[in-house]
């Protein structure tokens, strides 16, 4: 075990923990950010976090033209490393939390077998949009061919300007998404494996108000067609078994979210009903004294770069004020 106690470290490298790192190191809290590696389980996770799967980001405020998702993650690490941020590509397998890290240090594992101990822990892993796992789906996510795991992000692109459209689930995020595509789409079109959805009734009236808006019962998608860019989808009836095609430029999947919280199993954090890290109210405080959580892996609701940005910040700030009332600054 190494001799040396880290104030704050920081695990995950997306929007949170990056603004994080940025707020942390300018405090002087010297912290270290765990990045990841790569993986593909099947969804695509890269350090960087869902961004990196971004082709242009339009909605963050300060890129009038846009950015691309890498591009603007890259400059949050150069920013967070300019300030002395170290950074580490390697995963965190399991926590031990302790229940007196001004006494006795949490301690990380990683991957590798190493252990890292450390006063305050900040969680910004993130969550990975869950994907149907069709060879085409990923491969045209993966270049930018028109199909999404978000379509507050990408739906706006000129792609879809104008275009028939598809968006795959039935709970309220399919909602939302197809009814915000209805205002940019010819058609919109919700693909449901059932004959009912899950949404709230508000937010179903809401989209089914569309002039251009349609549901597609008891329909899964079993092939996205199209070379470089999408062209169609391959369909089949959940009850019939028949198949058909549906021609659409754009394929938004809304089948719900992932947090990456598997480390953190049986570490005594508490997680809210869906998973998510469960926050105290108006902070980035967990149950546990010393662990603090900002972005998408504790936030089911609004999953923005820039909401997950400003929860980095708060956490940065909470871990600040939590080892300065203890005296470890
Ligand atoms: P969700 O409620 O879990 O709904 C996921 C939908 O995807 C379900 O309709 C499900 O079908 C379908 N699905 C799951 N796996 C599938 C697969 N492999 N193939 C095809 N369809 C699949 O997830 P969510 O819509 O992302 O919502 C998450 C939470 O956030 C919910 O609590 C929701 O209320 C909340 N939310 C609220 C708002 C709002 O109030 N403004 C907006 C967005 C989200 P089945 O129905 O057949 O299971």
């Amino acid at each position: 075990m190494s001799e040396s106690i880290e104030q704050l470290v920081i695990i995950g490298s997306g929007p949170a923990g990056w603004t994080a790192a940025i707020y942390a190191a300018r405090a002087q809290l010297k912290p270290l950010v765990y990045i990841g590696v790569p993986k593909q389980n099947p969804s695509i996770v890269l350090p960087g976090g869902q961004l990196m799967l971004t082709t242009d980001v339009e909605n963050y405020p300060g890129f009038p033209e846009g950015v691309s998702g890498p591009e603007m993650m890259a400059a949050f690490q150069k920013q967070a490393e300019r300030f002395g941020t170290r950074v580490i590509g390697e995963d965190i397998a399991r926590v031990e939390f302790s229940p007196d890290p001004a006494a006795l240090p949490h301690v990380l594992h990683t991957a590798g077998g190493k252990q890292v101990r450390a006063r305050a822990v900040l969680i910004a892993t993130g969550a990975t949009a869950n994907w149907i796992g069709l060879e085409n789906e990923m491969r045209l996510a993966r270049s930018g061919g028109g199909v999404s795991a978000c379509a507050v992000c990408d739906g706006a692109l000129p792609m879809f300007r104008d275009q028939p459209l598809a968006v795959v689930g039935g709970g309220d995020t399919a909602m939302e998404e197809a009814t915000y595509l209805t205002k940019f789409a010819s058609r919109v079109y919700v693909i449901h494996r059932r004959d009912k959805l899950r949404a709230s009734k508000v937010m179903q009236d809401r989209f089914l108000s569309r002039p251009n808006a349609e549901v597609l019962w008891n329909k899964v998608v079993v092939d996205v067609l199209g070379a470089e860019k999408t062209e169609g989808v391959r369909l089949r009836d959940t009850v019939t078994g028949e198949e058909s095609t549906l021609a659409v430029k754009g394929l938004f999947i809304a089948i719900g979210h992932t947090p990456a919280t598997g480390f953190l199993q049986g570490s005594g954090l508490e997680f809210d009903d869906a998973g998510y890290i469960a926050l105290k109210t108006r902070s980035s405080g967990t149950n546990l004294p010393g662990v603090f959580a900002a972005g998408d892996v504790a936030d089911p609701r609004y999953r923005q770069a820039v909401t997950a940005a400003g929860m980095g910040c708060q956490a940065a700030l909470d871990a600040e004020h939590w080892l300065g009332h203890h005296g470890l600054l």
